[in-house]
């Protein structure tokens, strides 16, 4: 039986902000265990929480970017539960009045479809501390440090139909966040984690299969794993017949599988109710106008705008659009080298390799978008052929020379378009090469290539290759 595949994902995002959500510690990573908890945090007697102006800004933008409903008045509940890292005994969060409603993102499918999946809400609340299990044999660890940290829980609707349009999905609120400023989206750092809740159900049927959800995911290819196992896993238990338990699971890395943590018999019941000790957070038009006035062209609309100015294709302006940082660096070689094709080649070819091969982000890149613009317009003018321009690039990347020019120039990298100087390169070769120049003149055409390289290798590469082909066919025909 064909079985379809049901998932909605929830996203943690921690949010851009200097201090907690309620108070006005720190939130800065890496600082040493419980020095970063305040008396709010750790929910002393006699504390009162105040609400981060920011964290709100944070979530205004969002919502703005999801085109959803941002709400005019939004409450903050008391989510009850026991857990050690969870010194208050409760969590703030919002339950029944998220700040931001109803709204949508798309995602692009790999068959070069669009596809709208809906959001069903994005809400603000706090962070819990910090278990640590590998430290201490046989004791837990507590750091409080993470307790406040403002975030924002994200919930899809559950629109996606298999773990590539969940990672697709995951993959674009990264984007959005990180492109609207309201989270650096740092997976290692914890500051962007997933839960997966999916099902499956007859390939027709009307109503949903009763679903899992896998906690606590921080990486896309973690998500993609888990869901994939998931998945068969519970086929396979339909299959035989059996039921899927509506259950929290865990996904171990080592063993790319996914285990039961809790059923939803042992579900806590949360005990929601509103947060006395925070009003009602009531926002006005202008404070919303406020916070959106300076939003950045937002990635769909440039990516859009990337295809139908610059003649890009989809794919490649979605890519050029993954980062703002990106999408600016493209922008501004386009203009410079006045060829954005060759840029968006070259930044998507080269430049990133290079990024890659270096673990680097474009930020960090050694070479700017003028220095790249300086190199495409000489492979441009017929400077330099393609190849010496990857030699160019390399030289700029290591900081050989300010600036392509002076790199081809103290190198002697300039193209050879002399037609005599060219001429001789290829006479000294057929002299040079009497057996594969007889096999050429029988027939064997393939051998040119062979010729075409000994040209190009006595001339170090600089010779232009269509004049050294051009030149070597018409010597040959003689
Ligand atoms: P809860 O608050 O108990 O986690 P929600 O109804 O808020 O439950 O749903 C949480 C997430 O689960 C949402 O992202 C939603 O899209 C997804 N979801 C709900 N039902 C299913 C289902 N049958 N299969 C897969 N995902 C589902
Ligand atoms: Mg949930």
């Amino acid at each position: 039986m064909p079985w379809e595949i049901v998932i909605g994902l929830e996203i943690h995002a921690q949010l851009a902000t200097q201090s907690k959500i309620f108070s006005g510690a720190s939130t800065a990573f890496g600082a040493p265990p419980n020095t970063q908890a305040c008396a709010v945090d750790l929910g002393l007697p006699g504390v009162l929480p105040v609400l981060n102006e920011q964290a709100v800004r944070c979530a205004i933008r969002f919502g703005r970017a999801i085109q959803a409903e941002i709400a005019p008045r939004s409450i903050f509940a008391r989510k009850n539960y026991f857990y050690p890292d969870l010194p208050k005994g409760y969590q703030i969060s919002q339950y029944e009045l998220p700040i931001v409603g109803k709204g949508q993102v798309h995602i692009l499918l790999a068959d070069g479809t669009r596809k709208r999946i809906g959001i069903t809400r994005a809400h603000l609340e706090e962070d819990a501390g910090k278990s640590l299990h590998e430290d201490f044999h046989g004791y837990t660890g507590i750091d409080l440090n993470r307790a406040g940290t403002p975030l924002l829980e994200i919930v899809s609707e559950p629109d996606l139909r298999s773990p590539e349009e969940a990672v697709a999905y995951a993959r674009k609120i990264h984007q959005i966040v990180r492109w609207i400023g309201i989270s650096d989206g740092n997976m290692q750092e914890g500051s962007f984690r997933m839960d997966a809740n999916v099902s499956v159900r007859p390939q027709g049927a009307e109503t949903f299969g009763t679903r899992t959800e896998i906690k606590n995911l921080n990486s896309f290819r973690f998500l993609e794993r888990a869901l994939r196992f998931e998945v068969d896993r519970q086929i396979d238990v339909l299959e035989r017949g059996g039921q899927v338990v509506q259950e929290t699971r865990l996904y171990d890395v080592d063993r790319d599988q996914t285990r039961p943590m809790r059923t939803k018999e042992e579900a806590n019941d949360y005990r929601y109710f509103p947060d006395p000790d925070l009003l009602p957070l009531v926002l006005e038009e202008e404070q919303i106008a406020r916070a959106t006035a300076d939003l950045p062209e937002l990635p769909d609309v440039k990516a859009a705008r990337f295809r139908d100015q610059y003649g890009l294709s989809d794919y490649d302006a979605n890519l050029l659009t993954s980062s703002l940082a990106m999408a600016d660096y493209f922008e501004a070689v386009a203009q410079a080298c006045d060829n954005p094709k060759l840029a968006a080649n070259w930044l998507l070819g080269e430049v990133s390799a290079a990024l890659n091969k270096a673990d680097l982000d474009l930020e960090q890149a050694p070479i700017s978008a003028e220095q790249l613009a300086g190199l495409l317009q000489r492979i441009e003018d017929g400077t330099i052929s393609n190849k010496i321009a990857k030699q160019v690039f390399e030289a700029l990347w290591r900081g050989e020379g300010p600036t392509a020019d002076a790199i081809i120039e103290a190198q002697g990298l300039k193209q050879i378009t002399d037609r005599d100087a060219i001429s001789a390169l290829v006479d000294a070769v057929i002299a040079q090469h009497p057996a594969q120049v007889a096999q050429y003149r029988a027939g064997k055409e393939k051998v040119l290539g062979f010729l075409v390289g000994q040209v190009m290798k006595a001339s170090r590469g600089k010779a232009n290759p269509q004049q050294v082909n051009a030149l070597l066919r018409e010597k040959l025909k003689a």
